[in-house]
């Protein structure tokens, strides 16, 4: 199963077809979309609602939220309408600040995902209109909800871009938190560099273990998952680029995974299987 859990549906004509398309052609089963908001040339809540509708067994559609202008009561209005999580970029506050507590209490209860922008927020020309912070984003803002919401299920963005070291650290952590690798870093960073990050993966038994797994990782030695999950078992797969690109990331993906010869199960995780455990979909064929 290949679940492609971060996309952006574009209100433009004929967007959603294309988008389908190229979902269908790297073989995903299912993706997350929602509009990014504010701007205008993004779909709008109602459009990637109306979009899951057309597209039933495809779409798994997020609300965009503004935190700081949305309420508890707006959420459960989104819960209603048939979103399926919440999607959270350019926050009137930071992500930690005590006034969203209330937004994540209200979702937690829900029992839907959230799916945060981390890290630098992309200069487009558009900041003299809105009010865009790249530090409210920081991926550390994350620690404070993290440790108060155990049962939300959290998604963040880009591995905190450029905070690396923080992401990591989250991550291994924190057992309800899961990363994509979505932006630049799979482009320009190495391998062995995104491996560094995720450290908690080797263990003295490298070696040991080849036998059963051709990386010869032995996993979860040096993670405080209850579930012994090691940390490409919290990496996603999330591809956040237009229709046109989206294999060209999967493929960035696989070349990632070969590199650093991941054993098949933990492919299989980070294409689909960790995100639909997370979000409780019917367990894939394969
Ligand atoms: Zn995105």
């Amino acid at each position: 199963m290949i679940i492609d859990a971060h996309t952006h549906l574009k209100a433009e004509p004929g967007y959603l077809e294309r988008l389908i398309d190229a979902e269908k052609s790297i073989g995903a089963d299912k993706f997350i979309t929602f509009g990014a908001g504010p701007s205008g040339e993004w779909a709008s809540n109602a459009e990637v609602l109306a979009a899951a509708e057309k597209y039933p067994d495809m779409i798994i559609p997020f609300a965009y939220v503004t935190l700081g202008q949305a309420t508890p009561r707006r959420i459960d209005e989104y819960a209603r309408q048939g979103f399926q999580g919440f999607k959270f970029i350019n926050p009137v506050t930071p992500y930690s600040d005590l006034f969203n507590m209330r937004i994540y209490a209200r979702i937690e209860e829900l029992g839907l995902p959230v799916y945060f922008h981390t890290g630098i927020v992309a200069s487009l020309g558009t900041e003299k209109r809105f009010d865009i912070d790249t530090s409210r984003h920081k991926i550390i803002h994350l620690d404070r909800l993290l440790r108060r919401f155990k049962g939300l299920v959290v998604f963040a963005a880009h591995l905190g871009n450029p905070d690396y070291g923080e992401a990591g650290m989250l991550t291994r952590w924190y057992p309800n938190l899961y990363c994509d690798l979505s932006g630049s870093t799979l482009k320009k960073k190495s391998p062995e560099f995104i491996r560094e990050i995720l450290w908690w993966n080797e263990s003295p038994q490298r070696t040991a273990g080849a036998a059963e797994e051709p990386g010869g990782f032995v996993l979860g030695n040096y993670s405080n998952d209850p579930l012994g999950r090691g940390p490409w078992e919290k990496i996603v797969f999330g591809t956040d680029v237009a229709p046109e690109k989206v294999a060209e990331v999967k493929a960035d993906y696989d070349n990632l995974i070969t590199r650093l010869e991941l054993p098949g199960r933990l492919r299989r995780a980070v294409f689909g299987q960790t995100v639909a455990a997370a979000l409780g979909l019917a367990s894939p064929s394969e």
